[in-house]
């Protein structure tokens, strides 16, 4: 079997299916791992999967768990307007959030792969697949072929596999832009906080560590994400200003950062089916979320650990266990999807909403596992 990418949901495939003895090739075009990253905030539920892998023993000390999420005013003081309870959407032992840093995870999942048996194949491109019976031909950018009978696309919001696959999708902009950068932990920031209103629609934090947290701001597009490290500085130094409170020391700190990621807010979710033949597609090359309720990574991995359940209790590769897949996680992502893309909504209206309201119904589906 073959998994096209090797980030969250791809490792997770590859891991499930290689420890119960299947045969897989993962391929990325990258000629690495990734080295550098931002943060990522997994909730409970993606926490859930990612024990279930075994990787969270080790993952658990690289991050920071906790189990609040703050809401700030924009003000001297930054205020503190309103602490929600985490839910522990995971397990009542495990946290409801885990702040890490990208790379780490990358490495573990990856580590965990390679243990279980899997074939990992950096600066491997796919660029086109031909279904013939119960086979797919497979073609790398670097000439190689290679033939499968079931190709898993979990390459992202651009799939290529998506589209060699003949599965049209189209993608929108949400609207929104955001600046991310590692910072070292000041000692006051032990869990998220969001700063509502201001000028931005976002500013916030997550920890990752005794010592790190990542900071993040969202800004209306101005698609300035091509400047120099000398210039994003810059950015991010003018664009946190208004914020006070931990961001005051954040911001003195940001002399030190080697890198700032700039990314556009998208969105797209595909209706089932979510195959073509034997070929399926996963995580954000079947749906991709803005990052307000950090759901997509979640998301992505449940897609991994049921499409590997149901791959693995059934004894041949039928349409109704494809319909079976799509049965269980498509309207489960829709309503996370539509309630990450109402979070943007009232951010883009200047509406308070109902955001706690909203993330206790996220959380009770959520709870369940997918
Ligand atoms: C700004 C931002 C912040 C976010 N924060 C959070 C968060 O805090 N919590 C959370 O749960 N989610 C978050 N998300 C969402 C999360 O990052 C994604 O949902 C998740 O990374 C999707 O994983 P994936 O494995 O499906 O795809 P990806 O992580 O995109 O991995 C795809 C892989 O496929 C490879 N690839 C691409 N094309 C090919 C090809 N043709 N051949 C071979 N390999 C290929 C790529 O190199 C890559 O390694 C955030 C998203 C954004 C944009």
């Amino acid at each position: 079997m073959l998994v096209v990418g090797a980030g969250i949901s791809g490792a997770a495939t590859a891991i499930s299916l290689a420890r119960s003895g299947v045969r897989v090739d993962l391929a990325d075009l990258r000629s690495t791992p990734p080295a550098v990253g931002s943060g990522i905030n997994l909730q409970g539920n993606a926490l859930r999967v990612l024990r279930e892998l075994g990787v969270w023993e080790r993952l658990r000390q690289h991050g920071y768990g906790f189990d609040s999420l703050g809401l700030r005013a924009p003000d001297a003081s930054a205020t503190l307007i309103a602490e929600l309870p985490g839910i522990r959407t995971g397990g009542p032992d495990l946290p409801a959030t885990f702040g890490t840093y990208r790379p780490v995870l990358a490495r573990i999942l990856l580590d965990a792969a390679a243990a279980a048996g899997a074939r990992l194949r950096f600066g491997t491109e796919l660029t086109g697949l031909d279904q013939d019976g119960d086979t797919v031909a497979v073609t790398f950018a670097d000439g190689t072929t290679g033939r499968y009978d079931l190709v898993v696309g979990a390459d992202g919001i651009r799939s290529r596999t998506r589209q060699a696959a003949g599965i049209e999708l189209t993608t929108r902009d949400v609207g929104m832009e955001i600046w991310r950068v590692v910072a070292p932990r000041p000692a006051s920031v032990t869990r998220t906080d969001l700063f509502l209103g201001g000028p931005l629609y976002l500013a916030g934090y997550c920890p990752t560590g005794e010592k790190t947290l990542y900071a993040y701001l969202v800004e209306p597009p101005r698609h300035r994400g091509d400047l120099t490290l000398g210039e994003q500085l810059a950015v991010v130094h003018e664009l946190s200003a208004p914020y006070h409170g931990p961001w005051d020391e954040i911001r003195a700190s940001l002399a030190d950062v080697e890198s700032i990621n700039f990314t556009t807010f998208r969105t797209h979710l595909l209706d089932p089916p979510w195959n073509r033949g034997r070929v399926v597609v996963i995580g954000d090359a079947a749906h991709t979320f803005p990052p307000t309720l950090a759901q997509g990574a979640a998301q992505s991995l449940e897609d991994a650990a049921v499409l590997t359940e149901l791959l693995l209790t059934h004894d041949a590769v039928t349409d109704e266990m494809w319909a079976e897949f799509t049965a269980r996680r498509h309207d489960r992502v829709r309503t996370v999807l539509g309630a990450a893309l109402q979070h943007c909504r009232w951010l883009l209206d200047g509406d308070r909403g109902d955001i706690p309201g909203l993330h206790s119904s996220v959380a009770d589906l959520v709870s369940r596992p997918a």
